[in-house]
């Protein structure tokens, strides 16, 4: 093979000889002579990952600048820039969206829904002040900024607004080129884009086209090319190339997530025989389980090249065409122009599109998207082209397995949405018929044979899903709906053929899945009934459009309405030649014979409700059938009723339970038919298509046809009343009645509809929106949700339901979920209430019922529901009204009213009676409308009043409805309340009517009726009442006394659920003895005397036994959940500390890990909680390994639920008895040890104790021996008078218990829950020997402290007395824990911890000391706390005869010293650390500052700390007492629960000014407020120790510039990142966020933490990591990471928190934003606005702040098992 080598390439020349031969035809064949020596050169390395950078720079310089070149015939750069210039400045946006980039559409501008703007135009639109809809774009599709179709109004944003508003619209920009160039670039542009074309679609794999086959022999390189499919899973194809091209898991994964994106990815390369052996392993290891095998294919390098070559060249003529509009139409216009085969290339590449791998078929419509779509001109004849080949694409598509947003396909929305377009496409290119008919061929395979019929299966073929699409496309097509005027023959004659196109659809659907009723046997099997609500689902929008089109001209509407009365006729299977005749008094009719309860029905009638939907548009052009100008075909009414009339009644005998037999299939199937997602063209047409019938039937007919239907040809004799033998259906035929009655009310009623009612859109949504609220208040969603949605998925909710309803706010207080507000009725709409209001569901029914009448009685209204004034019908289908002066009517109100009046009737209900009395007040309505109209036509009242004349009519008894009504009004049939109360407002509403119609009724006639109950009636009605209120009672009382019982049985535990061991008041001590008057002091020769404290008791939750505390008792224990923890941290972003080597005797000053636990403060036995522990385990053991992960907590973690309230704990807290030392150490100070001498012990303590190796500079830290030394060597070296004092601080009290001290039960627990805190705070194996454990006990005591003292802060709680019991009852008992363990443990352990711990101190004991901590890394809490718990252990004879001394901590002396100590080191950390920027306002009264100024200064110095301007005092005094608080407040806490002195009152209430705090914990503490005074004149070795602290070099280092100090006092305290107040810029921040390990990929869940603001691509494939041996997921890594497990997430596209825990756990909880109903919206599904709800943000923060994550999720887990399914550990 002879290539020219690189370094031959000469641009120039080459450019000239292309430039000198173009015209004479050579050119493609040089171009080709070109590529095919350059680019296998560019591309040979067919793996672009390896170096992508260096692949486009070659790419540029061999093939792309050369083209550049030569079109511009010169420097490309400035020949584009002129040719920009000569551009129109463009008015469209088009900015092309990207997978997750958030849309704006305007709710009241925008043509529809698929109308878009960016976020950047939207922030500068009008429409930011409408009412607006946020989503995020799916990818692909542009801005419709600027595109005067797609907006009513506000067309342009800001940026877009036309500068002039001339524009030459028709100018063509192709005139702007020179004459040179547009042939140059007219031979590059056919030359590229024909080679792109052939090398996309090349279908060989191991040999090129001619011109580009390389001479002589191809190389043998090849390479195994694996395609994406949508059926194999990740794991399948990762799994399967591990097996068969022998590569790593991270290999296979990254092979698996490139064909994913790309479509296509080389699995391997080699010689043809290897490629060939790799592909017949995969295709074995991928076609099992019945799947196909995944394609793969052997290709030879060089396709590969030119193919990859091909793909740049489409990306590279998309920005060259950008450079100029005339470029643009240039290229557009050749893409289109038809080659020797009469396609053009254009064509070719459309269908092409599936035989592409994907990301060629992105680029390619990206290609399309850049080029046609953005040429007003070509768009047109591109949209010719694509509606030619659509019916092609289409089948395409549907046989291809790529998802339909990658497919060719999807262009169609693009298109079909343009308006103008659209329309000419409909009226030119028959659209409609084209996008139908292509529909109708993939329905053929779903044709019944038996009757022609669609019938599916269970599970809908995937291709038919796929030719679904089709019906998107109708949609879009069908938005372009024609004003009036719009019209012309042309769009009429086509739109009309696409509208029989439709009908021939419909026609497919009428009558399929019929039922039967099922008798005697259940029904095997459930028939397939989704399929069908499916397709109509599919359909609706597209009915009310067509039905919209037809209605908006005449001549259509005509044509329209009698072809589908052509198909109505051609498609039903009515048999007219059996019939029925039936009469009733002196009407009778023929009926149509047919039985619903036998024989087969369909509930899918969409001709039928097509027709009936026509039919409402024609009284809008004054149509109707009599009206001789109009040739409408009049359809037969008894014939348009029956299909409707069989589906009405096979409803009402379902609910008379007789379909029972026919299973779920059949109950589904109503429940759609009624639902607000169907029912608009499904039960409201077939209401329409009735009262249609009832407007064209004479009204007795109309009656008779639907008793006849119902089967009440029996009930409606009055013989029926008089017993007979047939008794079993009876109560079916009572119920049956109940239905018929209700669809006449629902007939006469229902009158909500346009063309039905004389109602405007608005009235419609108002009555909705009234009857939901007559049911209970609602939120915005839940109402929206109630409502029907338009073609535009609007309700119209908002522009009524101010008028219907206020808005009602609700308070954030109980976090996210109680923030909805709801909607409740203005009081004057409650009139509207129409109990049979046909959208109800018996729920709706019963609940609204009971809602009204419960709020009448509460105002003491009458209790009456009578039917509202319903608005009048149109004139069309005003004849209704005449069904209420029907004889059969009249025959069937005196019918019920004479059995509600007779003293017995076995067929009568109660219900049927109020349904009657409803239709009473229907007709009385109708009657006052016709009196005040004028009408005489309608004349109920004198048939109601018996006024007729013709006998015949008259019924037996010679009674009325009038005298009928008079005498039920006391009936005993009557029950309810509410129904008594209607007979009254019937027949008030009678009289008065009859009044105006100037009856000879008196006034005082209508008076009288409203206090209508005979007294005596009355009596014996309330009689009954107070009969039946005390049946009630004495039920009620037993109930409540079974209830009783039970509480008692369980008395324990619901006492127990309030834990009151514990006072509340925050001491333990018995309060009597408290001297109220004395300040309370905790440490020191001052202590606070307490006496001994009254005896606990406490009550065991399992065994629900009683007993006292103490040590004899069984020893008893709280649940306790302990945790690593980075919450305090103030050094996020370092790495959090590891068990292994850690030494957590110093806490670092940054807090970075802590170890917290937690407790319900549930209390139990420790055997009793043993036994329930070992039954968990067990249980466990015995579950199938598979099965254990899958619960809310983990076994194998020590994990279990709290018994009584489910808490997750993972260990218990052993609860001590209180016992305080009684030792008197505040007597006359005789004993009382100076605190330098204290001091001058300690050191020499410790001096003596420390041993170093003896050579000197080998030594290393860990050689170092602490052996402590004994006490007598150390007083030897004492003054006699210091020496007793200091060894006296070591004699210690005798143990209060007696002898027996901790029992061996309670040393087991304490020595339980120490391995826990260690195994837990470490994250290690339990080891009982590890010498870490006892220092961990104290940590996790010190960390907890401090947790809850920020709570407290945070909150501005006082620090005693407010606090949770929880939080209480855990630090109560973690604290003596803490205290207490020191005595089950080798002392000489805690010997050298203390030893170890005070060698920090005092710098001099070691002098080749290599550790450098400074006093600045240490946080002096943690050594506080166990300085107190190990220092009791210093000097303790460990010869055993002082087991039983209490090595507690007594808040004495040694207490008292330490507490001087340490917190003078805390002092010169503060002061070291001051920063002036952390200064207040001045304040008056300086304290020290003075003082404080010289400590400052000398301290500087010491540490040789340059500083330029010292601080003012009273910023030093300021700033002291201020960064000095939160350690004082935890030292408060701590000494609180270790001696029982309570704290001061003033610091147990809430109080405004907290000022003297500072004073009152000194007091408190015993400590001078003075704080310079610590460390002045406290001897000469205080101050050799100052020196020694501040001259430590790691100090100044901190101090210098460079270095960012984290730590700063007082220690702030963590929150969680801040988030944008609006949602949006969540969104497109989100939208630029790529996969941090697949270069510049969109991730698809980006999830950021909230802790530490990272964001992370979650869920996905690309960044999974190993992370101890187990793949997780970027959340749950980052967990680890950032909260030592605990993770609290925001995952922005979804709108949800996730919360993470332990790895394998987590739940997902409402997120802080609302929209202005106060409601979240997760997974972005309403697109309302978003805002951030600081309420429930503070909320999250809290459940952060206490450790709560573990808890919430456990709670979650348990509440919804299906959160169990959810592969969290992939998050
Ligand atoms: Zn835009
Ligand atoms: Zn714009
Ligand atoms: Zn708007
Ligand atoms: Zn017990
Ligand atoms: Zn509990
Ligand atoms: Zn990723
Ligand atoms: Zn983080």
């Amino acid at each position: 093979m002879a290539l020219h080598p690189a370094s031959e390439f000469n641009r120039p020349s080459l450019v000239q000889e292309w430039l000198s031969r173009y015209q004479k035809g050579y050119f493609v064949t040089l171009l080709k002579q070109h590529w095919r020596e350059y680019v296998p050169i560019v591309f040979q390395s067919f793996d672009s990952h390896d170096d992508p950078a260096k692949e486009e720079r070659l790419a540029n310089k061999f093939l792309f600048k050369p083209l550049e070149y030569f079109l511009c015939n010169g420097d490309p750069e400035s020949v584009f820039q002129q040719l920009k210039e000569r551009d129109l400045p463009s008015q469209l946006c088009g900015h092309v969206f990207k997978n997750g980039e958030p849309t704006y559409s305007c709710r009241e501008c925008a043509t529809d829904p698929t109308c878009v703007l960016c976020m950047e135009c939207f922030q500068t639109s009008v429409h930011k002040k409408h009412r607006y809809r946020m989503s995020t774009s799916g990818g692909g599709g542009y801005c419709d900024c600027g595109d005067s179709e797609a907006w009513k109004t506000g067309v342009f944003c800001g940026k877009h607004e036309p500068k002039t508003m001339e524009v030459e619209d028709d100018k063509n920009p192709m005139e702007m080129l020179p004459d040179d160039l547009t042939d140059r670039a007219s031979a590059l542009f056919m030359a590229t884009l024909r080679y792109t074309v052939e090398m996309l679609t090349w279908e060989h794999s191991d040999h090129l086209p001619d011109s580009l086959q390389p001479e002589g022999e191809l190389s043998n390189n090849y390479v195994c090319m694996l395609f994406n499919d949508e059926v194999h899973t990740y794991e399948q194809v990762i799994n399967a190339l591990q097996k068969s091209v022998n590569c790593s898991h991270k290999e296979a994964v990254d092979f698996a997530t490139t064909v994913d994106r790309e479509g296509r990815a080389s699995v391997t390369s080699g010689n043809f025989k290897d490629c060939e052996k790799a592909r017949n392993h995969i295709e074995k290891n991928t076609s099992r389980h019945g799947h196909k095998a995944l394609k793969v294919q052997v290709m030879h390098i060089t396709v590969v090249a030119h193919q990859q070559f091909a793909l740049r060249m489409i990306q590279w003529l998309q920005t060259i065409i950008a450079r100029s509009d005339g470029l643009r139409r240039l290229f557009c216009l050749l893409s289109m122009q038809q080659q020797e085969n009469e396609q053009s290339l254009m064509e070719v590449l459309l269908l092409a599109d599936t035989q592409l791998w994907k990301t060629a078929r992105v680029q390619s419509h990206q290609l399309m998207m850049a080029g046609v779509l953005m040429d007003q001109e070509c768009k047109k004849k591109f949209s010719i082209i694509f509606t030619k080949h659509y019916t092609n694409l289409m089948k395409a598509f549907c046989m291809d397995d790529h998802d339909h947003d990658v497919s060719i396909a999807s262009l169609s929305v693009q298109i079909f949405t343009v308006i103008s377009l659209a329309r000419t496409l409909v009226a030119e290119h028959n659209l409609l018929s084209v996008i139908i008919q292509t529909f109708l061929q993939a329905c053929e395979e779903k044709k019944n044979t038996k009757d022609g019929k669609l019938m599916f299966e269970r599970n809908t073929s995937p291709t038919f899903k796929r030719a679904c699409f089709s019906l998107h496309d109708l949609k879009y097509a069908l938005i372009c709906k024609p004003g009036p005027t719009e019209w012309t023959d042309q769009l009429r004659t086509s739109f009309l053929e696409g509208f029989s196109c439709f009908l021939e659809l419909l026609k497919l659907i009428e009558g399929m899945d019929t039922v039967k009723r099922q008798i005697g046997q259940h029904l095997e099997f459930e028939p397939e009934w989704e399929g069908a609500f499916n397709l109509q689902l599919k359909l609706e929008d597209n009915i009310v459009l067509f039905l919209e089109w037809c209605g908006s001209d005449r001549q259509v509407l005509i044509e329209s309405y009698n072809k589908a009365v052509e198909v109505f006729g051609s498609c039903k299977d009515i048999d007219r030649s059996k019939k029925f005749c039936y009469s009733v008094t002196n009407a009778n009719v023929d009926c149509i014979r047919f039985d619903v309860g036998s024989e087969p029905i369909s509930i899918h009638l969409p001709v039928t409700r097509i027709l009936a939907g026509l039919h409402t548009y024609l009284g809008q052009h004054g149509l109707c059938f009599e009206s001789p100008d109009c040739s409408l075909v009049r359809p037969d009414p008894v014939e348009l009723i029956e299909l409707p009339l069989r589906v009405q009644v096979m409803v009402a005998q379902s609910n008379a339970n007789m379909w029972r037999r026919n299973g779920y299939a059949l109950i589904n199937q109503i429940f759609f038919y009624h639902n607000v997602k169907c029912r608009k063209e499904m039960y409201d047409r077939d209401i329409v298509m009735l009262q249609v019938g009832a407007s064209m039937c004479p009204g007795n007919d109309f009656i008779l046809h639907l008793l006849y239907k119902f089967g009440l040809i029996n009930w409606v004799r009055e013989e029926y009343d008089v017993p007979s033998g047939q008794e079993d259906s009876l109560r079916q035929t009572i119920l049956l009645a109940e239905e018929f009655l209700n669809l006449l009310v629902v007939i006469l009623s229902e009158r909500y509809m346009q063309g039905v009612g004389e109602v405007t859109r608005a009235d419609i949504v108002k009555r909705e929106v009234i009857h939901q609220l007559c049911i209970s208040p609602l939120a915005h969603s839940e109402l929206a949700k109630a409502l029907p949605e338009d073609t535009n998925h609007e309700t119209g909710l908002e522009d009524v339901v101010k008028d219907v309803a206020n808005f009602k706010k609700a308070s954030m207080a109980k976090g996210p979920q109680g923030g909805k507000g709801k909607y409740e009725l203005k009081p004057e709409f409650y009139s509207s209430y129409n109990p049979y209001f046909y959208h109800y569901t018996k729920g709706d029914k019963s609940k609204s019922e009971e809602a009204q009448v419960k709020r009448k009685k509460e105002s003491n209204e009458s209790q009456a529901l009578p039917p509202p004034v319903p608005p009048k019908f149109t004139p069309q289908f005003a004849p209704i009204v005449n069904l209420l002066q029907s004889d059969v009517m009249i025959y069937l109100m005196e019918l019920i009213l004479g059995r509600a009046a007779a003293t017995r009737s076995r067929s009568l209900s109660e219900t049927q009676l109020e349904r009657v009395l409803y239709l009473i007040g229907l007709a009385l309505h109708e009657q006052r409308r016709a009196i005040t109209d004028g009408v005489d036509s309608f004349d109920f009242l004198s048939k109601a009043c018996g006024q007729t004349k013709d006998s015949t009519k008259v019924r037996k008894d010679g009674k009325c409805i009038q005298t009928l009504l008079d005498s039920i009004v006391n009936s005993h049939i009557v029950t309810h309340d509410s129904i008594r109360d209607l007979v009254t407002w019937t027949i008030k509403t009678l009289t008065e009517v009859r009044h105006m119609k100037n009856e000879p009724v008196s006034c005082e006639a209508i008076g009288s009726v409203t206090s209508p109950r005979d007294k005596q009636v009355e009596m014996a009605r309330k009689k009954q009442a107070m009969a039946a209120e005390k049946r009630r009672q004495k039920i009620m009382a037993k109930m409540s006394q079974m209830q009783k019982n039970f509480i008692q049985e369980n008395a324990e535990l619901f006492d127990n659920t309030s834990t009151e061991l514990f006072p509340r008041n925050g001491s333990d001590m018995d309060l009597s003895e408290v001297d109220n008057s004395t300040f309370p002091i905790a440490l020191g020769m001052k202590r606070t005397s307490v006496g001994q404290t009254s005896s606990q008791l406490g009550t065991c939750i399992l065994c629900q036994e009683e007993q006292e505390i103490n040590f004899t008792n069984k020893p008893m224990v709280l649940t306790a959940f302990i945790q690593k923890s980075t919450v305090l941290s103030l050094s996020r972003g370092t790495a959090i500390l590891h068990g292994e080597e850690h030494d957590p005797l110093w806490m670092r000053s940054d807090l970075n890990t802590g170890s917290h636990t937690s407790s319900c403060g549930h209390m139990m036995h420790a055997d009793c909680w043993q036994g329930y522990f070992d039954a968990i385990v067990n249980r466990e053991r015995r579950r199938p390994l598979r099965f254990r992960h899958n619960y809310s907590y983990d076994i194998e973690k020590n994990e279990f639920l709290c018994p009584l309230c489910e808490c997750i704990s993972n260990s218990v807290i052993p609860v001590l008895p209180a016992v305080f030392p009684t030792q008197n150490i505040a007597g006359d100070g005789s004993s009382y040890l100076h605190f330098r001498d204290w001091l001058d012990g300690i050191h020499k303590t410790v001096v003596n104790s420390v041993k170093e190796p003896d050579d000197v500079g080998k030594g290393e830290d860990s050689s170092i021996i602490y052996q402590p030394c004994p006490l007598t060597t150390i007083t030897k070296l004492m003054a006699e008078s210091v020496a007793s004092k200091f060894q006296s601080l070591w004699s210690y009290v005798q143990d209060p218990s007696g002898s027996g001290g901790l029992s061996i039960e309670m040393k087991d627990m304490l020595k339980k829950f120490s391995l826990d805190a260690f195994s837990f705070g470490l994250d290690l194996r339990p080891n009982d020997d590890d010498v870490r454990v006892v220092i961990m006990v104290w940590n996790t005591c010190a960390f907890t402290i401090q947790s809850i003292e920020q709570i407290l802060r945070d909150e501005n709680k006082p620090l005693f007395g407010q606090m949770s019991s929880r939080q209480s009852d855990c630090l109560k008992s973690v604290v003596k824990v803490a205290a207490s363990y020191s005595q089950v443990i080798n002392p000489d352990l805690v010997k050298q911890h203390c030893i170890r711990l005070l060698s920090f101190l005092f710098p001099d004991c070691i002098k080749n000391k290599k550790t450098d901590l400074s006093i600045l890394d240490v946080d002096m809490f943690h050594y506080v706390v166990a300085m107190v718990m190990a220092l009791p252990s210093l000097h303790i004879d460990t010869s055993g005869i002082n087991q039983n001394y209490s090595q507690l901590p007594s808040g004495g002396m040694n207490d008292q010293h330490t507490l001087h100590l340490l917190i003078g080191v805390h002092l010169l950390q503060i002061l070291l650390l001051f920063d002036e920027e952390n200064c207040g306002m001045e304040v008056d009264g300086d304290y020290e500052g003075e003082a404080l100024l010289i400590l400052y200064n000398k301290v500087h110095s010491l540490a040789n700390i340059q500083n330029e301007t010292p601080p003012l005092p009273w910023q030093l005094s300021v700033h002291v007492r201020k960064a000095m608080m939160p350690f004082l407040r935890c030292t408060a806490l701590l000494f609180h629960y270790l001696t029982g002195v309570p704290g001061p009152s003033e610091l147990s209430e809430s109080r405004a000014d907290t000022r003297d705090d500072f004073d009152l914990l000194c007091k408190y503490l015993g400590l001078n407020s003075h704080m310079s005074r610590l460390l002045d004149n406290q001897g000469e070795l205080m101050d050799n120790l100052i020196t020694r602290w501040c001259k430590n070099t790691s100090v100044k280092d901190k101090m210098s510039a460079s270095y960012q100090p984290h730590v700063q006092y007082p220690i702030r305290i963590n929150k969680l990142i801040p988030l944008p107040e609006d949602y949006s810029e969540l969104i497109n921040k989100v939208s630029t966020f790529t996969c941090p390990k697949s270069e510049g990929e969109d991730s698809r869940a980006p999830t950021m933490c909230l802790v530490c603001g990272q964001m992370l691509c979650s869920q996905s494939y690309c960044c999974q990591t190993e992370f101890d041996g187990v793949t997780v997921g970027a959340a749950t890594e980052h967990a680890f990471k950032c909260g030592a497990g605990s993770g609290i997430f925001l995952r922005v596209r979804e709108c949800q928190i996730l919360l993470l825990a332990g790895r394998t756990k987590g739940c997902f909880v409402p997120p802080p934003y609302v929209d202005a109903y106060g409601e979240t919206d997760q997974g972005l599904r309403r697109g309302n606005p978003l805002h951030l709800c600081e309420e429930s943000y503070a909320h999250l923060q809290k459940l952060w702040m206490s450790h709560a994550i573990p808890e919430t999720i456990a709670h979650n887990l348990e509440s919804n098992s299906t959160l169990l399914t959810i592969d969290w550990q992939h998050l």
